[in-house]
């Protein structure tokens, strides 16, 4: 510990953006050395309602383990059980006749569905119970950053603007990375054009409605789980919308898609045209056709993927969204949290306690940049083209999430806190898997850009379900993993033969998103 806490104006940790990311390396930081002076400066006066709901199995033990949230969860959010997709084409009337993938029963790792504003501030007002100093409404304007030496923090609160040192800065400051931006570190992933459109709901029905169990007894009685609980997501050509109870009975519904393959609707309200939207999607008309989005609350974000080309220095870490972002399929948002909040506060730590950092800012930088790439390629890039089909989903979803059951999950609850600072992808052994991983989702995508081609596209997306048992961390997770290899190889013999020596392009940008307005 340095000798100067005792200047007002002087801090040892500066923490840019007090909601989960910032909030949760302030709370790590302080459990580990009590005594140091940590500030958190925070632009709003109260969290709103923000996207980012479905926690997923690392960034829950980071949640309850780490930040020791568990009763809380318990008390005040949603259970959350599992992932379920719902697909339909031409040939699907009612819900019932839609396919379906998802569990039968229950979760058994747990996950949570969370009100991201109750959940934000709770880990605030702990950070605060814990030590950190807040300022709050506090904008930072500008920060100039001198390695290994003080930082410099100049913010506006009220009408008046302040400055301030201290020897790390967290970057937390989410979409707005505000480090990055400033340094020119800042570069959109052009490779994966995506939107998200999204509100909270009322009146919305459950999927365990009894007028609907009535109306399809046989479709009801397939899953002894309750659906209504799962992240569901309804799935069309280029496009997946997500749908998450909160406690108090809204439902966060939105929509993320590709831009190059889906034409949005163009007139009226926002929050009307995503509801037109989704109204396509037989799930839909079963469950919102009263359904009215709140206003006030619709949001709009356009190019979603970004990242950092530098991560830390000494002197500064970046954290969270501030880091970088990809896309929320399969909600890994709040493990890129769980992961660079660890890792940035094992650093400035490690620096306080006096050791030599130069190699864990190194290594800080290589790994992220590392898992940032891998991520991306091994799971997202053009998986948009082939997320509307049954078929295709259905291995793809067992090899991604089996390999991340297996690779990744796993591993904090076997081996603990450590394993949150290796991120995804980025140690040695992960390396096969990330190439066999970006290899069958360059084919599935291949496959779907074929059936586009020939106008095939959806044809086993009716009157199907896939109720599976679910995975775990025992080894016998390895047979739907090579099931869905087999169910894979079966696809290529015969269709994906058309793709083998010639691969259809991606398609061109389709101009609309460019002409909806912005709204948040
Ligand atoms: C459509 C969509 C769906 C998503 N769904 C999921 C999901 O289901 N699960 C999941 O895990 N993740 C999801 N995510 C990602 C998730 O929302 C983010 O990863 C997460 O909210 C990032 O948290 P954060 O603390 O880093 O940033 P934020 O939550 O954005 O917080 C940043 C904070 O910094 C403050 N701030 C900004 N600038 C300044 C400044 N200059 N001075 C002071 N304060 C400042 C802001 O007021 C804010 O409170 C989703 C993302 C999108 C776009």
């Amino acid at each position: 510990m340095t000798g100067t806490q005792t200047k007002p104006n002087r801090f040892d940790v500066v923490i840019i953006g007090g909601a989960l990311s910032g909030a949760a390396t302030a709370t790590l930081l302080l459990r580990e050395t009590p005594s140091l002076r940590v500030l958190i400066l925070e632009k709003s006066t109260a969290f709103t309602r923000r996207v980012g709901e479905a926690t997923v199995e690392v960034s829950t033990y980071f949640l309850t383990h780490s930040l020791g949230l568990t009763r809380y969860l318990n008390e005040t959010q949603i259970n959350k059980n599992g992932l379920r997709f719902w697909f339909a084409n031409q040939l699907t009337q009612t819900i019932d006749q839609c396919s379906e993938i998802g569990g039968r029963y229950l979760s058994r790792v747990p996950a949570y569905l969370v009100d991201r504003a109750a959940l934000d501030e709770e880990v605030l007002r702990r950070a605060i119970a814990l030590g950190a100093q807040i300022r709050r409404p506090a904008t930072v304007q500008k920060v100039e950053l001198v390695p290994g030496g003080e930082q410099n923090i100049t913010f506006k609160i009220g009408d008046s603007v302040e400055e301030i040192q201290a020897r790390w800065i967290v970057d937390a400051s989410g979409v707005s990375a505000l480090l990055a931006r400033q340094n020119g570190w800042w570069r959109a992933n052009t490779a994966h054009p995506t939107t998200a459109i999204w509100s909270r709901w009322k009146n919305v029905k459950d999927f365990e409605d009894p007028h609907l169990a009535k109306q399809f007894p046989k479709w009801a009685m397939q899953c002894y789980g309750v659906r209504g609980t799962a992240t569901n997501h309804l799935m069309g050509d280029g496009w997946w919308a997500w749908w998450i109870p909160l406690k108090g009975g809204d439902v966060s519904i939105g929509v993320t898609f590709d831009q190059r393959l889906v034409d949005f609707p163009q007139d009226g309200a926002v929050g009307d045209r995503l509801k037109s939207f989704l109204m396509k999607h037989p799930v839909a008309q079963a469950l919102m056709s009263e359904a009215e989005w709140t206003e006030g609350d619709v949001h709009w974000r356009k190019n979603l993927p970004y990242f950092s080309t530098t991560f830390a220095g000494d002197g500064f870490a970046l954290v969270g969204d501030a880091a970088g972002f990809i896309d929320p399929f399969y909600s890994p948002g709040m493990d890129w949290i769980s992961f660079t909040a660890t890792r940035a506060a094992r650093m400035i730590l490690a620096q306080q306690g006096g050791e030599s950092i130069s190699e864990a800012v190194a290594d800080y930088n290589r790994d992220f940049a590392r898992s940032y790439e891998r991520w991306f390629e091994g799971i997202y890039r053009d998986k948009y083209e082939y997320l509307g089909e049954f078929d295709l989903v259905k291995p793809a979803f067992l090899m991604d999430l089996g390999f991340y059951y297996l690779g990744v999950a796993n591993q904090p609850f076997k081996r603990g806190e450590k394993a949150l600072c290796e991120p995804v992808f980025s140690t040695t052994p992960s390396v096969p898997f990330y190439r066999f991983m970006r290899f069958y989702n360059r084919r599935f995508a291949q496959m779907a850009r074929s059936r586009r081609a020939r106008n095939a596209l959806g044809q086993k997306n009716d009157r199907r379900a896939f109720m599976f048992g679910g995975y775990t961390f025992a080894a016998g997770s390895v047979f739907p993993i090579a099931k869905a290899i087999i169910n894979w190889a079966w696809l290529e013999i015969t269709e994906g033969w058309r793709t083998w020596f010639q691969s259809v392009p991606v398609a061109a940008h389709k101009p609309v998103a460019a002409t909806v307005p912005e709204v948040a």
